[in-house]
């Protein structure tokens, strides 16, 4: 009887391939194992095995396994169910989802080597495609597979090289072996013969003329506490003031010796733990219990709480409660980097149970968390990672905590799959039964939405820790101060007065520049009115290459005039004004005080952005001028003032969440100010003070933004009153992007009535020198999602039949954000 095996290869691949499993393999295999197989022409690749079973493929002769590379499974069976779930979710393939699951470091592929074996006795035996194998590894070492298949001129040559390895030929000298080894640090201990007393008593006679060896022992002796501790070299010569030529003299004359011993790259020395829980507050204690009520009723929970009413406190009460239950929680984060404050409190209580997926850990380092946290070790119950460490293998997981759950960054947008973190935790937690807590000051409209209607439990937290009033808002009229000359560069009279007091005070502050991305927008400099869309509510965006203002959601265009519709001054300006300028203009008006910029340009290196906190938190820094990164929950004790430069750009931006996260971005940096002690002041310059988003900023009315949200998704159809399902087409050639999306676009109208809009281009409609066209599919509410995702890709399969089409890439963003 033959086997086979489904196997799961990293490529995008739109089916899974089944192999032969080799007899001696056979008991050696598990669903979710990983496996070397071959693949296309030359290459060898780690599959996963889905399945084994009996049914010989009708389509092709099945390939057969090279080789098992796990004792255990890398992969649970809960892991690859939601997997399934995201790659049908989203739209994407199994492979893709399998390669951004799972470390580079397990997924080695390479081109097969081989090196010469035992030959065989006599050369009778030999086919002669091996023997001109053999000969040449008489001259050569290795062999790549692709020179054999020079060789014996044939293209396949595996099955040949796999008898040859069969028979010991020749050996086959795979990249596949894994690569992971522990890291082992230098530990110093006397030597043996001295461990008794009087020898050693001997040696401290003879180093009495070298006394600082002789320190260098005492202190050692000190360091292993009269216990057998294990020292590092590192301690003891740090401990003692030694230098490395006292300790290699010591070793030399064989009193000391130094051994390596394992240990982990993922521990850090100062991971102290033991401290006790905050006391919660009489309010925090009422929220935790009616969270605990809402998870107990086996729903998703959203903490709406304002900025630092202590929702962290919360969550670490909650994580306490699932680590003694021996469980672990996956504690999720916008932006790893920004971290290291909650870490550094998290790690306070509970030590070394803290794990942090980082992005700056290294493949190996990635590997042992993976190991760690599917052995259920005590070193990783609580993991804090960023959306990908929803990807880890956990063994008990309790408790899912999605810390600022609106923030965009918990959507992939490249590559596939393009999954939401929130949303997929969500399902992920339903597969362990575990329970899954939300928390925002400023919910996604979605996520207050599934609230409102039952869908997650609801609990507000309305008050500051410390009944610390929340920051006093004030919009800044800057048409106002222009008219009357009272701006200094981009300062108006207002906000540069507050600094001065403040600076004066001795308190910090914060200025935010919004420089998202490219938002090519026109804008007036007199009056600050930027062009709208008839039919859209959003702005216009600028084409540069035809000069033309475009609405990239219905295809509404017109040309770009010189002077103001609003105005009529020629005063149309479409640059940006970026932090550099305004850590400038700081530097011109307040020469004394210490500024520093913190976004993408300062904060690249592995500790960047740490570097920047930490000198903000030691007050090294009066004035701190930066992006959206400022918003990310930081916890700052000093800040008196948060200066906004100009509210508009956020207000502009084309996108049907612009509101939203204009509401979101400045109420979360707004929280930077004043979060200990005194009320802070929080000065909004802006050319629209009457408009309306802006007033529910400064009157914190988070509600009444979430209502007019909500009345204008369900006028204009877009989330959460329906689904979009964005679909990009790439291609190099111009022309046959426009006419492969034309016949998707035709192909989808036909099928669907109505919610497909576009094509359009988008803003940067060249990005790599490929073109880039976008379908917007809108699917309500009773439209079945799974029926219409399958007429899409019948669309698709037809798509790729036409041969002008097939090289074009067809990108799906399923809940395009
Ligand atoms: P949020 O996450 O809601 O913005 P935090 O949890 O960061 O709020 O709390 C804000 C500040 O107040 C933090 O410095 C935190 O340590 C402190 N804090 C909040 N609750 C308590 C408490 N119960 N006991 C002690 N300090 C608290
Ligand atoms: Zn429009």
């Amino acid at each position: 009887m033959t086997y086979f095996a489904d196997i799961l290869l990293p490529l995008p691949l739109e089916r899974n391939y089944t192999y032969a499993i080799p007899a001696d393999l056979l008991d050696q295999m598990e669903v979710g194992m990983r496996v070397a197989v071959p693949f296309g022409k030359r290459k060898l690749y780690t599959g996963l095995v889905l399945k084994c079973h009996q049914e010989k493929p009708e389509a092709y002769e099945p390939k057969e396994i090279y080789r098992v590379l796990d004792q255990e499974p890398l992969v649970s069976e809960i892991q690859l169910r939601h997997w399934i779930w995201i790659a049908s979710y989203y739209m994407c393939t199994l492979g893709e989802v399998f390669r951004t699951a799972v470390p580079s470091v397990f997924l080695l592929q390479s081109e097969t080597r081989v090196k010469a074996g035992v030959p065989p006795k006599s050369d009778g035996e030999l086919p002669d495609d091996a023997f001109l194998i053999l000969e040449a590894l008489g001259h050569q070492d290795v062999l790549s597979v692709e020179e054999i298949s020079q060789i014996v001129d044939r293209k396949n040559v595996l099955p040949l090289l796999h008898g040859m390895v069969g028979k010991g030929w020749v050996i086959q000298e795979e990249k596949l072996v894994e690569r992971f080894k522990p890291k082992a640090e230098r530990f110093t201990r006397l030597a043996t013969q001295y461990q008794e007393e009087s020898a050693l008593e001997e040696a401290m006679e003879a180093l009495s003329r070298a006394p600082k060896q002789g320190a260098l022992v005492l202190q050692l002796f000190q360091l292993q506490q009269g216990k057998e501790k294990p020292v590092k070299t590192k301690d003891l010569l740090k401990a003692s003031g030694a230098s490395r030529p006292s300790l290699n003299a010591l070793i030399d004359k064989g009193i000391l010796e130094e051994y390596l011993l394992e240990t982990s790259r993922l521990d850090t020395d100062d991971a102290s733990g033991g401290g006790t829980l905050p006391v919660l507050t009489e309010e925090q204690q009422r929220a935790l219990g009616e969270i605990q009520t809402g998870l107990a009723a086996g729903k998703p929970t959203l903490l709406h709480g304002i900025t630092s009413s202590g929702k962290t406190e919360i969550y670490i009460h909650l994580i306490s409660q699932q680590l003694e239950a021996g469980k672990q929680t996956l504690y999720l984060v916008p932006e790893i980097s920004l971290t290291e404050q909650l870490v550094r409190r998290l790690e306070a209580v509970f030590g070394e149970q803290v794990a942090v997926f980082h992005s700056r850990l290294n493949l190996q380092e990635r590997a042992e968390l993976w190991r760690r946290i599917a052995s259920h070790s005590e070193r990783a119950r609580l993991i804090v990672g960023a959306r990908s460490a929803l990807f880890l293998p956990f063994a008990k997981l309790g408790l899912l905590v999605i810390d600022e759950e609106h923030e965009n960054t918990f959507k992939q947008f490249d590559p596939a799959p393009r999954y939401h973190a929130r949303d997929a935790a969500i399902v992920l937690a339903g597969y362990h039964k575990a329970q899954v807590l939300l928390g925002s000051a400023t919910p996604a409209v979605e996520s207050y939405h599934n609230a409102k209607t039952g869908k997650y439990a609801l609990v507000e937290m309305k008050r500051r820790y410390g009944n610390v009033l929340p920051p006093e808002m004030e919009l800044v009229d800057l048409g106002m101060y222009q008219r009357k000359k009272r701006m200094d560069g981009r300062f108006s009279e207002r906000l540069k007065l507050a600094i001065e007091e403040q600076l004066n005070e001795g308190r910090q502050i914060i200025l935010f520049q919004n420089r998202r991305g490219f938002a090519p927008i026109v804008e007036c400099l007199s009056c600050g009115h930027s062009p709208q869309c008839p039919n859209c509510d959003v702005s216009l965006t600028f084409h540069q290459y035809r000069k033309e203002l475009r609405c990239h959601y219905c295809g509404h265009h017109r040309n770009l005039e010189p002077d103001c519709e609003a105005c009529g001054n020629v005063t149309l300006d479409t640059k940006g004004f970026g932090t550099e300028q305004v850590e400038e203009e700081v530097a011109r008006i307040f020469p004394d005080a210490a500024v520093r910029r913190m976004d993408l340009d300062t904060t690249r290196g592995k500790y960047g952005f740490q570097r920047v906190i930490q000198d903000f938190e030691a007050r090294e820094i009066d004035i701190l001028v930066g992006t959206q990164m400022l918003t990310k929950g930081l916890d700052f004790r000093n800040v008196g003032l948060v200066g906004i430069m100009n509210a508009d750009t956020l207000l502009n931006f084309p996108h049907f969440r612009a509101h939203e996260r204009c509401f979101q971005l400045l109420t979360q940096v707004a929280g930077r100010a004043g979060r200990t002690r005194d009320r802070g002041l929080v000065l909004i310059q802006t050319f629209n003070p009457n408009h309306r988003i802006l007033q529910q900023v400064s009157a914190n009315d988070y509600l009444g933004m979430f209502a007019d949200q909500l009345y204008e998704r369900q006028q204009f159809e877009y989330p959460p009153a329906l689904r979009l399902i964005k679909i990009t087409f790439r291609h190099k050639e111009f022309n046959r992007v426009v006419e492969g999306s034309n016949w998707f676009n035709q192909a989808l109208r036909q099928r669907f009535t109505r919610g497909v809009l576009g094509p359009e281009f988008p803003p940067i409609a060249r990005i790599r020198n490929q073109y880039i066209r976008n379908i917007l599919i809108k699917l309500p509410p009773n439209q079945g999602l799974a029926q219409t995702k399958n007429s899409i890709k019948r669309i698709e399969r037809s798509f790729n039949a036409i041969s002008q089409f097939r090289s074009i890439r067809v990108i799906y963003n399923v809940d395009y954000i």
